[in-house]
């Protein structure tokens, strides 16, 4: 009656689901403020004020044919404001023609694989990577290869990279700022690994195209900037949602921006469109490609998140968790204290301390926290994170 693939899948389910699913069985047992729930990304800071007011202002506004059926697209003007942000910030001569509106960075990234996979063709991923990623590329019968980064910055290794591609690399994907590191790659690592990409397209006479997975583009601090990945490499595919900077992952809003100057741009950009439709998506929400549209350089308080990251790094440091520090997100991505990271995840739930191990990232011997959860509930866990570090001194 049931789909092998998906009965199989569903019997390996994410540690974050079953992580989730404690957390919410333990807060109905200790009260939601004594559960330091860190497993799941769903930001509890608000969508910012400029978000309020478009969505009030949209919702009372009776403009004929606001809910209706656009291009499979999106809206023409949603579009070109977005190309036109991303041209200021690349210097890539991109038009509201290279985007396309979707259902979030997830339907971004299934609308653009099955654009361009046929079976058996290779997607790399870099561990430890976001495991949607594997579903989405079995989802068009392709193939994931997994290229661990390197394990002091998590950054990509190039030498690993170059060794993993074949005649059969359609694609590689690439997220930074990061879930689960929280790194953001340096300019001069993207610029290698764009020679290193060159010379295997020569070598093999194929394509590779760099999809740059970034809904937390906008979550950066410490004055760092994300390198424009339109003006790195030239066959490059941004996805990106406002799930992340605006708060909104509810709604299901993002995009693909499609670097103008990938060979036969025009029938890519086709094929997004068709895809969007076919998978069954037909367009993204109307209402809110208007609000992304009027609140477009708005963000989230960053600092807030900034405010989060530094008492947990601090205080992980100070009882002496390894970990690199991260410039981006809101997750960190420590080492833990015995090698077993499942069991340390267990163990830490005694103390009512919720993360997710690092091996559901295909990284063991390390854990995720997520911190993108009210303060008070953070001062609150410092002692349980005291108490799990006593424990395996
Ligand atoms: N990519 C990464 C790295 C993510 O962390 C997430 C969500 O957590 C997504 C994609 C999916 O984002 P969206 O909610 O916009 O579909």
């Amino acid at each position: 009656m049931f789909s092998r693939e998906i009965t199989e899948q569903l019997g390996s389910s994410s540690f974050i689901r079953k992580m989730f699913e404690e957390g919410n069985r333990l807060r109905e047992i200790y009260g939601a403020e004594n559960v330091f729930d860190y497993s799941i990304g769903n930001p509890e800071i608000e969508p910012p004020e400029a978000v309020k007011e478009a969505l009030k202002r949209l919702v009372l506004d009776d403009t004929p044919g606001a809910h209706r059926y656009m291009s499979n697209a999106g809206f023409t003007d949603v579009r070109s404001k977005i190309a036109e942000k991303l041209k200021e910030e690349s210097d890539v001569d991109i038009s509201g023609e290279h985007v396309v509106m979707t259902c979030g960075a997830a339907a971004a990234i299934n609308v653009v694989l099955k654009s361009i996979l046929n079976p058996q063709e290779e997607v790399i991923v870099f561990s430890p990577y976001f495991v949607e990623y594997l579903f989405y590329i079995k989802n068009y019968q392709g193939k994931p290869v997994i290229v661990k980064a390197n394990e002091e910055t998590f950054e990509p290794d190039l030498e690993r990279l170059e060794a993993a591609i074949t005649p059969l690399t359609k694609a590689i994907i690439i997220n930074t700022p990061n879930n689960p590191t929280g790194v953001v790659y340096k300019k001069e690592v993207l610029q290698k690994m764009a020679e290193v990409l060159k010379q295997k397209e020569q070598e093999y006479g194929t394509t590779i195209l760099v999809i740059s997975d970034q809904p937390y583009d906008k979550i950066i601090f410490d004055g760092v900037e994300l390198p424009s990945i339109l003006k790195i490499f030239q066959n490059s595919i941004i996805v990106n949602s406002y799930s992340k900077s605006l708060a909104l992952p509810g709604e299901r809003i993002g995009y693909i921006a499609a670097n103008p100057l990938i060979e036969n741009i025009e029938t890519l950009m086709g094929c997004f469109t068709m895809c969007n439709r076919i998978l069954g998506f037909v367009n993204a929400p109307a209402l809110f490609q208007k609000v992304v549209l009027e609140a477009i350089d708005a963000t989230v308080d960053i600092e807030e998140y900034k405010k989060r990251r530094d008492i947990l790094y601090n205080h992980l440091i100070k009882l002496g968790f390894r970990c690199v520090k991260p410039q981006g997100t809101f997750y960190l991505f420590p080492e833990s204290l015995i090698s077993d990271d499942i069991e340390f995840a267990q163990a830490a739930q005694k103390y009512n301390l919720l993360f997710v191990p690092g091996s559901g990232f295909g990284c063991p011997g390390h854990f995720r926290i997520s911190y993108c959860i009210d303060m008070k509930i953070i001062e609150n866990s410092l002692p349980a994170f005291e108490k799990l570090a006593a424990e395996f001194k």
